[in-house]
């Protein structure tokens, strides 16, 4: 049975929040707890990690699609992928939950810190930490450490997992009919994702094609 969700109080009792969203399926399990704490948010979507502009496009027009189901706005900035890549320089064999994911999560967060000081949300929050594929401790140092310049911004380092959240992420990717990425999002990620699944007898990964409660995952 599913657990109840705690009442969620983002810190200093502040209840203007910019949520980065990676995608749908991290983000709804987000979205609905702060919807259900009373918590005004607005959805933060800057992932020029994502590779290629299809899949982007697939993870961005489903979290587009989600939000304007719960009337929440929805800020959609640049795909300024050529900025990704040449900080990525030099790292593209690092594995994943390395360097270049602190360095992707820092690019990610360090825009979306600018944004909410300009834009006056004194706190900022992300999905990325949902997945239990991320290392929580590596995105929360990430995301303080993007905050960390602005007086009146702070990150909000709330463990979605907990209380319920992971099995309800998967509760409502299903019940939406997801689109499910298969990778986590960048050009190397792509890469090393097929690689493990040619080395298992498995086909490359097909975008645009696995939705939740439609297609089973294979781990
Ligand atoms: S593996 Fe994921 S977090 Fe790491 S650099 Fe690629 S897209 Fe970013």
């Amino acid at each position: 049975m599913t657990q109840e969700r705690p009442k969620l109080t983002p810190p200093d009792g502040e209840t203007k929040v910019l949520l980065h969203s990676c995608c749908a399926p991290c983000s709804g399990e987000v979205m609905e707890a702060m919807t259900a704490s009373g918590i005004d948010y607005t959805i933060f979507f800057y992932n020029p990690n994502i590779h290629p502009k299809k899949e982007y496009l697939l993870r961005k027009d489903e979290n587009i699609r989600f939000a304007e189901q719960h009337n929440v706005p929805f800020v959609d900035a640049d795909y300024d992928a050529d900025n990704w890549f040449s900080r990525a320089k030099g790292m593209e064999w690092e594995p994943e939950r390395g360097i270049r994911c602190t360095m992707c999560f820092d690019m990610r967060f360090e825009r979306t810190a600018l944004y909410a000081h300009e834009n006056g949300f004194p706190v900022i929050t992300s999905s990325l930490g949902i997945s239990r594929w991320k290392n929580m401790t590596q995105i929360n140092d990430c995301g303080h450490r993007a905050a960390g310049p602005y007086d009146g911004v702070q990150y909000w380092d709330f463990n979605w997992r907990k209380g319920g959240g992971a099995s309800r992420m998967i509760e409502i990717s299903k019940r939406e009919e997801f689109y499910m990425q298969e990778y986590c999002g960048c050009i190397y990620s792509l890469r090393d994702t097929n690689d493990f699944r040619l080395s298992r007898g498995r086909e490359k990964i097909k975008i645009g094609t696995m939705y939740y409660g439609r297609d089973e995952p294979q781990e």
